[in-house]
This record gives structure tokens, C-alpha cells and sequence, in this order.
């Protein structure tokens, strides 16, 4: 095998020294596992802004504030390996939850007010967790790049934040959103919609391309062009929306109107018992 697995921190530590004697320039790619196509673009992002890729492959139980999602979290490693060797990453990390938090571990990072929004507001604690196992990931790996995808848009936005903030010296690179054939945004949990919930789920992304024609065709008041998705999505039996936002890429705070700042449509629903997110860009 030519990939390097490294199972702990102490074999982590000894490859990235290796690769900074070396003098090489690492880009990193942190994942949950289960990897999928919009993982692995993510990998060939970074392979063309470094010279060695490293993936983590964690499922960080303080960001799941839902423990019956923790648990029917979908695992493949072996599959996840090989999908990783053949896309020529380095090494992957894949540590336990008991070796980076410590049975004294009492430390955290938080950023504010991205996050009292959106995912923040549904999921109290998922960024506080997300920041801080993001922070511990680039204190161990020392990537001098790291992907991260627009499909989770808020995620990607509290990290180029926490990135400048901290003075973290690195950089952050945004991975578009990739999606299935249909039109579904790829996503580890799309395995747990049964075949109706995922012909439900499509209506999302269907709402937000739809959203985005009406405001090609010139249609550029909020309020109008998020009635397009909500009215796609609700009257599904078993869907719930949980937000549909037309907000300012740089604050996340909802717009009136589309002007010429770069703005995004954020979308969130229950499906049956799977939460999905989606979101499209409305000006670049
Ligand atoms: P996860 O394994 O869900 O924590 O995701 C790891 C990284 O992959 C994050 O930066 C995600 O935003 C990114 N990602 C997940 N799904 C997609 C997708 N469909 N397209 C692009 N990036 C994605």
C-alpha cells in the first residue's frame, strides 16, 4: 500500500516532521469518513495547492449534538482507504476519540457570531466542536493548506473566520459543492434516506435551482424567491423545514434584496429522520 495510515497521534507527529524536513508543503483535508465524490474533489483541490495531501478521517462526537445521529453515523474504513490510495493521497489520519480528547480535556474554541445563526441555532454546541476539533486537527497535522466544501457554507465561513481570528497560518481553500446526477448534494447520511425520503429530498435542490432562474430573470426581492423553495417543499408529508435564508456570503445575516455583494440560499429540512442542508450561489 502506498498510502501511509497513521493510527496515532505519536505516528501523525512523526510523519509531519519527516514531511517539513523534507520541505514539503502538506494540504490537508479533514472528513468524517464515508467518503463520497464531493470528499474526493476536495482531495484533487488540494493535490493541485500542495505537494503531499493529508486526509483525517474523524467522526467528532462533540459536534453532533444529536447522540442517534452519532450512532447511525455510516463507518467504512477499508473502502474509505483504498478510495484514498487510489486518488494518491500521502497518509490518512485516523485517530480514536479517546486519543485527542483526553480524559482531562476541558479546552475549546468558539467563534461568535457566525455561529449563533442557521446550523448554530438548530444544533446548540455543533460549531463550538467543529472549531475546536478543526483547531486540534491543524495544530497536529501544520498543513500549509486545508479544503474545506461550500456544501456546508456556514462550516466553511466559521473556519476562514476562526483562520483569521486565531492567525492560524494557513490557507483556507473553498471546495464547490459537488452533487449526485439528480441534483441531491452529496452527503455521508444520504445513505439513510429510504428510496421515497431521497425522491422527497430532490425538491431541495430543485427549489434552490429554481430560485436561482427567478432571479436570473430578474427577480431580486428575498422574500419572493424563497416562496419558490418553500412552496416545493411545503407540502411534502415527512419534510420539515427547519431555514430557508438568502444571506450575505461574508456576515450570513439575511438580505432584503440581492444587490451585488455576493449572496448565498441556505436550506435545511428534516427528511423522515435525516437532517439535510443545501445551498446555492445567487451572484459570485
Ligand atoms: P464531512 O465528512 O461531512 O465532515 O465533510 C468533510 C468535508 O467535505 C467538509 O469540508 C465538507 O464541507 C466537505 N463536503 C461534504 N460533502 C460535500 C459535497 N457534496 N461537496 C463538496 N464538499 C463536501
Amino acid at each position: 500500500m502506498n498510502i501511509k495510515v497513521l493510527n496515532t497521534i505519536k505516528e501523525l507527529r512523526a510523519y509531519t516532521r519527516e514531511l517539513q524536513i523534507q520541505g514539503h508543503k502538506t494540504g490537508f483535508v479533514p472528513t468524517m469518513g464515508y467518503l463520497h465524490e464531493g470528499h474526493l474533489s476536495l482531495v484533487d483541490l488540494a493535490a493541485r495547492r500542495s505537494d503531499k495531501v493529508l486526509v483525517s478521517i474523524f467522526v467528532n462526537p462533540t459536534q453532533f449534538n444529536d447522540p442517534k445521529d452519532l450512532e447511525a453515523y455510516p463507518v467504512d474504513l477499508e473502502r474509505d482507504i483504498s478510495l484514498l490510495e487510489e486518488r494518491g493521497v500521502s497518509a490518512v489520519f485516523i485517530p480514536t476519540k479517546e486519543m485527542i480528547y483526553g480524559k482531562r480535556h476541558q479546552s475549546a474554541v468558539s467563534v461568535s457570531s457566525l455561529t449563533a445563526l442557521w446550523e448554530g441555532a438548530d444544533r446548540p454546541g455543533h460549531f463550538e466542536g467543529v472549531t475546536t476539533i478543526v483547531s486540534i486537527l491543524f495544530h497536529l497535522v501544520k498543513p500549509a493548506c486545508a479544503v474545506f466544501g461550500e456544501k456546508d457554507f456556514q462550516q466553511l465561513r466559521v473556519i476562514e473566520q476562526m483562520v483569521e481570528d486565531l492567525h492560524f497560518d494557513l490557507e483556507i481553500i473553498r471546495g464547490p459543492l459537488v452533487r449526485e446526477s439528480d441534483g441531491l448534494a452529496m452527503s455521508s447520511r444520504n445513505v439513510r434516506l429510504s428510496e421515497s425520503e431521497r425522491q422527497k429530498a430532490l425538491e431541495i435542490s430543485r427549489g434552490l435551482r429554481r430560485a436561482l432562474a427567478t432571479y436570473q430573470n430578474g427577480e431580486k426581492e428575498a422574500g419572493k424567491l424563497l416562496g419558490v423553495v418553500r412552496a416545493g417543499l411545503e407540502n411534502l408529508v415527512d419534510v420539515k423545514i427547519a431555514y430557508l435564508a438568502i444571506v450575505s456570503e461574508d456576515t450570513l445575516k439575511p438580505v432584503e434584496f440581492v444587490e451585488d455583494e455576493a449572496t448565498r440560499m441556505l436550506a435545511a429540512a428534516q427528511v423522515g429522520k435525516i437532517r439535510l442542508i443545501d445551498n446555492i450561489a445567487l451572484t459570485s
